[in-house]
């Protein structure tokens, strides 16, 4: 017998319908990549948004096209988003700190037809345009003032191309599976991978984020997403915040910590998301500066692994609490989220630190678990590594052209190429990129656990831990240090403070002191270029 209630498509436009009639005059508030504070409001949003979608249509875009984006987090970035989704069209979100090549690849394996560029991204788009022949038409998103001198033929003004529309268009009455966004991961390893969202997935993990054990956001709240929308659709920020009616704050091109500091301030935000290295600059600017943040209630850290002296450092210092979160570009992308459940009321500060270090628990509409080698499961008891594995209405079942098919199985689990333990109280820490992970005489060594304790010493700025040969052991862990700033912590201090926080045979057989450790596009450490560049380390033990 089926049930008798409404067919309600999970349409994302449906979003900001409701935004613009629940919480009408809310502000989007964005730094401009022209340099001014820019301030709109949901109802704005939903007109301009209607905008794009009729000038798309009039370009001739039909539903399925892909319609790039090459921006910074605006609110001009969100209407083209809803635009292109409300005309049956699939936004995708280009990664700038990708290189030109691997934009222009993404590109023509997408078949992208249509790019809204900012201005900051022009010498970019010059060189890529002319290697992606399925692009048609470029808008940069600026006005006609700003509109730069370039040599690529028909380039238009965003707000003169948007004025030519009344918005009086209607959204697509579209089946809530149709494809609405796109984001490709970053290809670390390999090509780049693309992630097709469908509306659906879109708004069901937008409810999801919104869980007070989540994201927990009201609309009481001024967030402000760092994380950029094209590093995996802003953590869904964009969605959730209009579907809850909370102020959004955009932080453009502007990520500095007196940046951010300037917009957490004068906007008084109260939620934040970002990866470690942007919160690094921003408690930095705090020290230098002596400031502190009296209206930020929360920040969500993830991307890679949030330090312990972060947590601690924002929770004691400025009574700020950190969510730390766990997830990927194919999850759409929350995994976990690592807030207290009322079991661990009993603990002491430094427990509650061990649990909060924890990448979290996952949502409903998350199901997760750990497998070896061999597919079987392993326990939840704190201390087995396992491969993590995941299904759920917001993970994807396929990569966009059949790709990378052996990540997924026939019962939908998804292989996250994580290696994880979950705790018996559901919590999930992960120790590895399975890639990653130092197998030492047959056992496994965690890196992230190792560098989580050496960017505990105060004068490290940045570890790396990565195995290499070793005669008897197969491989040893060596860890890479960048000192920070006029610090010269040695070997030995460094390897005797870490002593007693891990087991023995985890402690590094040396640590290389570095200038700089390489980044991915996404902010995470380049452990395959440390790797080839220690290819030929000897270790002590094994020097002649
Ligand atoms: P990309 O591969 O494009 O950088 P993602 O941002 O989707 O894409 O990266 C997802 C990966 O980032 C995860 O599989 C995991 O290895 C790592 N990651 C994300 N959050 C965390 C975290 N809190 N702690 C440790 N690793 C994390």
């Amino acid at each position: 017998m089926l049930g008798l209630m409404q067919e309600w498509p999970l349409l994302c436009h449906k979003i900001i319908d409701h935004a613009a009639r629940q919480n009408p005059a809310r502000e989007i508030v964005s730094r401009s990549v022209e340099g001014p504070i820019v301030r709109m409001t949901y109802a704005d949003l939903n007109i301009r948004s209607r905008k794009v979608a009729e000038r798309l249509a009039r370009e001739g875009c039909v539903p399925g096209d892909r319609i790039a984006t090459l921006a910074w987090n605006t609110g001009r970035h969100l209407e083209c988003w809803y635009g292109a989704m409300g005309m049956g069209g699939v936004y995708h979100t280009l990664n700038p700190r990708l290189f030109p090549d691997q934009i222009a690849w993404i590109m023509r394996h997408a078949e992208d037809g249509f790019l809204f560029c900012d201005l900051t991204f022009m010498p970019i788009v010059e060189k890529i345009a002319p290697s992606v022949p399925s692009l048609r038409r470029i808008v940069v998103l600026t006005d006609e003032a700003h509109l730069p001198q370039s040599p690529l033929p028909g380039l238009v003004a965003y707000e003169t191309w948007l004025a030519e529309a009344d918005g009086d268009f209607r959204w697509l009455e579209l089946d809530e599976n149709t494809a609405a966004g796109m984001c490709y991961t970053s290809g670390t390893t390999g090509e780049p991978k693309g992630v097709l969202y469908s509306h659906r997935s879109n708004v069901l993990h937008a409810m999801m984020a919104c869980m007070p054990d989540a994201m927990g956001i009201s609309s009481r709240d001024v967030v402000l997403p760092v994380v950029p929308m094209f590093h995996a659709n802003a953590w869904g920020l964009g969605q959730s915040a209009p579907m809850v009616g909370a102020k959004l704050v955009m932080p453009g091109g502007k990520m500095d910590g007196a940046s951010i500091y300037e917009l957490l301030d004068t906007e008084k935000v109260t939620f934040s998301a970002a990866v470690p290295t942007v919160w690094l600059m921003l408690l930095q600017h705090l020290e230098e500066t002596g400031k502190t943040l009296p209206h930020l209630r929360k920040v969500v850290i993830g991307g890679s692994a949030c330090p312990r002296v972060m947590i601690r450092k924002f929770e004691e210092n400025y009574g700020v609490e950190v969510v730390h979160a766990w997830g990927m570009t194919e999850m759409s992308p929350l995994g976990t989220l690592c807030t207290l459940k009322p079991e661990c009321d009993g603990l002491d500060a430094e427990g509650k630190l061990d649990i909060r270090q924890k990448q979290g628990w996952a949502p409903f509409g998350v199901e997760m678990k750990i497998t070896d080698d061999a597919d079987v499961e392993r326990p939840w008891d704190g201390a087995t590594f396992g491969r993590l594995k995941v299904r759920g209405p917001a993970v994807a079942r396929a990569y966009y052209g059949g790709a990378g098919g052996e990540q997924f199985d026939a019962a939908g689990w998804f292989d996250t190429g994580d290696v994880a333990h979950i705790d018996a109280g559901g919590y999930m820490q992960i120790t590895d990129r399975a890639k990653d992970v130092i197998k030492s005489g047959g056992e496994w060594i965690s890196t992230i656990d190792l560098e989580n304790i050496a960017v505990g010493h105060p004068d490290v700025a940045e570890a790396a831990a990565i195995g290499v040969p070793h005669a008897k052991w197969d491989e040893r862990p060596l860890l890479v240090v960048v000192r920070k700033a006029g610090r010269n912590v040695e070997k030995k201090a460094l390897l005797d403070f870490m002593a007693g926080k891990v087991a023995r045979w985890w402690i590094p057989d040396d640590v290389a002191f570095v200038d700089e450790i390489p980044h991915t596009a996404t902010g995470k450490i380049q452990k395959s270029v440390l790797r080839e560049r220690f290819r030929d380390y000897r270790l002590p033990a094994d020097r002649a």
